[in-house]
């Protein structure tokens, strides 16, 4: 199977073959600027030390400061973090934020590790990228198994360290610490208005059925945005089960049970089942809300979806892509799909920067036109060159990319 930088630098040359760009700025844009690994040492609980490997990609700045999460996972490594920094890159262009692309994470399983190690984990993180990072220099975020508090104690220590106290150089921190309304349920608030500007145009029903792989930071709030709007959750998973109910999941029940017992498995309003079987099931939206490459050439043709939304970063691989292109099913593009988050980032940023506080209501309105506006703009320029969302968007992203950097 290829990395996700493979396929990241695939989706690039198939994108490219569209629309012609320089030679050299295609040779720049392929490669990170700097990569950065550090090794964090952790006193345990028991008294032994644990040295985990930390890692941050600053890939390119030339539309803003490198922005990007930091993810805590036991398979993350460096080449997993060069492509999501990538993708973080194109990401912010298409959304047209004031920010470049960066990404960062910690190999390690965070669940094994008491909430003492948790913070002391972190804390190193940022002292030891704390020359690195900075409110005009790179501003990480959450990502895969980080949190608001994680993010206000790596704020926290750069205060200390720095004596910057504005809260600027890490968003998705928690309210009281100087974090935006909205951030939480941003990823997939802005999944949803992607979702609505172009429900008609991809010939989606009044009601949909959603399917979610993944309850964690984007897939438990998509659970709620959607069936909130009044479509049908007909199954989701975990990292351990999946749950499945045709007449719709009761998502506040889920969450219940999952707080309780840490997982959906088990649920008593529905019926449990292997969770590699989820993305076979029937359904209008499919959301990959967990990790990269779930949909691939030898699993594709068992999807069983109208279209595809990408909450999660590189769910779909090159060769899924075709496959599903070629069986008309929609592919809204993790670079759009996904832009929410690090959109209510930015504005979490902004306030910091400004001393600023901004309502729930203006972050979401400032949100929504920003979605419904670039969805529309992918959709048309996916027509006028007769190819998926995917390539569009990357065609977008590069041409405002290329724009920078040659000035
Ligand atoms: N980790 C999120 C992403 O992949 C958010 C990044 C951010 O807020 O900077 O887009």
């Amino acid at each position: 199977m290829n990395t996700p930088f493979q396929n990241a630098l695939s989706q690039l040359e198939r994108a490219t073959k569209l629309v012609s760009f320089p030679a050299d700025f295609l040779k720049r844009i392929a490669q990170p600027n700097r990569q950065i690994r550090v090794s964090l040492p952790v006193n345990m609980d028991n008294g032994t030390l644990n040295i985990y490997e930390g890692y941050r990609v600053q890939f390119n700045n030339a539309r803003g400061p490198y922005k990007g999460g930091i993810r805590f996972h036991q398979d993350t490594d460096m080449e997993e973090v060069k492509a999501l920094a990538f993708w973080m890159t194109l990401k912010c262009a298409v959304a047209n934020i004031p920010m470049g692309g960066g990404k960062g994470g910690v190999t390690v399983n965070p669940k094994e590790l008491s909430e003492t190690e948790l913070e002391a984990l972190s804390r190193a993180w940022m002292r030891s990228l704390v020359d690195v990072v900075g409110p005009q220099k790179d501003v990480p975020a959450p990502d895969v198994n980080t949190t608001p508090e994680i993010m206000a104690w790596m704020a926290d220590e750069y205060a200390k360290r720095t004596g910057d106290t504005t809260g600027a150089v890490i968003t998705g921190k928690p309210l009281e610490a100087g974090g935006s309304q909205g951030r939480a349920t941003a990823t997939a608030q802005g999944g949803f208005y992607v979702f609505e500007a172009l429900k008609e145009k991809l010939g989606l029903p009044e009601v949909c059925k959603v399917v979610i792989q993944g309850f964690g930071n984007a897939g438990e709030h998509a659970a709620d945005i959607w069936t909130k709007a009044g479509h049908k959750l007909v199954a989701t998973s975990d990292s351990k089960a999946a749950i499945r109910n045709p007449e719709g999941l009761d998502v506040l029940a889920l969450y219940e049970h999952k707080k309780a017992t840490g997982s959906v498995a088990g649920f008593a309003g529905g019926e449990t089942f292997e969770r590699d079987e989820l993305l076979y099931q029937e359904c209008d939206v499919l959301i990959p809300a967990a990790l990269e490459n779930q949909i691939r050439e030898d699993n594709v043709d068992r999807l069983r979806a109208h279209i595809v939304l990408e909450l999660a970063n590189g769910p779909t691989t090159p060769e899924a892509d075709d496959r599903l292109f070629a069986r008309g099913i929609a592919v809204i593009p993790d670079i759009l799909a996904n832009a929410g988050g690090v959109t209510v980032s930015t504005f979490e940023w902004e306030q910091n920067v400004k001393h600023e506080h901004w309502s729930e209501e203006d972050v979401f309105a400032k949100l929504k036109s920003i979605m419904h506006q670039e969805a529309q703009l992918i959709f048309h320029r996916s027509q006028d060159l007769h190819t998926d969302l995917r390539r569009a968007a990357f065609v977008i992203a590069l041409e405002r990319l290329e724009q920078a950097m040659k000035i």
